[in-house]
């Protein structure tokens, strides 16, 4: 099963009109000649400006999972969708952390994302404790049986494997338990979804500089990457594309 190495970008809460419409023109300028998918997820109030400067995928960092009603600064999936998003960020852990967002609502996000015709890419992955206790493989799995909906793999849902202590912290496990975790994740998907889910794409994410992106995205199982810190640098995200 060939599948396209995903680079996604995630720029979190970061920048200003100025960075995001120069950055999109680099990512733009450098684009051409990279076999990945690349997608770039800015704050919402950039991903208009965004869209119409880079020739790349577009995404959100959140949704609401109602496609619209009375909810006072939320975003609904159709809207982004509207504005050209392929795909939206779910259940990082940020989001986990800053807003309680549970497994629960994580899949109902999911599903109102794939009405809205959204490509999810869920977050799963474990707290350093949970690592050291030896729970990692089980913590994810649990995320994935209540954080993913029916309909997941058919509406071509991606996961993002991130170990919460790997965020933003410049650590990142070893090749070896990074290959475990997305073999681990590779078979839960199959046992639920069927063979289907050959095609679904794993990302891992944490900390991935141009400086380890090779060897991350070699390992079998890992389709691509996403980014947080690196992506505010075009030349970061086009070295970890070029990589992939
Ligand atoms: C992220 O925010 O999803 C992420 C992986 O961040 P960083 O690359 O900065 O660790």
């Amino acid at each position: 099963m060939t599948r396209q190495k995903l680079i996604a970008g995630n720029w979190k809460m970061h920048g200003d009109r100025a960075m995001a419409r120069a950055v999109a023109r680099a990512v733009a300028a450098g684009a051409a000649g990279v076999s990945a998918e690349l997608l770039v997820c800015p704050p919402f109030p950039y991903l208009g400006l965004v869209g119409e400067i880079a020739p790349v995928a577009l995404g959100a960092q959140d949704c609401h999972a109602a496609a619209h009603g009375a909810h006072t600064g939320d975003v609904a999936a159709p809207m982004l969708r509207d504005l050209g998003c392929l795909y939206v960020i779910l259940g990082h852990s940020e989001r986990r952390a800053d807003h309680g967002e549970t497994d629960a609502a994580v899949r109902a996000k999911a599903v109102g994302a794939i009405a809205a015709g959204l490509r999810p890419i869920v977050c799963v992955g474990e707290t350093l404790a949970q690592r050291d206790a030896g729970e990692a493989e089980a913590v994810v799995r649990a995320q994935l049986a209540a954080s993913l909906p029916e309909g997941f793999v058919a509406a071509e849902g991606v996961v993002a494997y991130e170990p919460v202590w790997a965020i933003g912290t410049g650590r990142t496990p070893t090749e070896g338990d990074i290959a475990a975790l997305h073999a681990a994740m590779r078979a839960a998907l199959v046992g639920r979804f069927g063979t289907a889910a050959a095609a679904t794409r794993l990302l891992y994410g944490g900390s991935v500089k141009p400086g380890n992106a090779a060897a991350i995205l070699r390992l079998a199982e890992v389709d691509g990457a996403l980014v947080g810190g690196a992506s505010l640098v075009a030349d970061d995200l086009l070295a970890i594309a070029r990589a992939a």
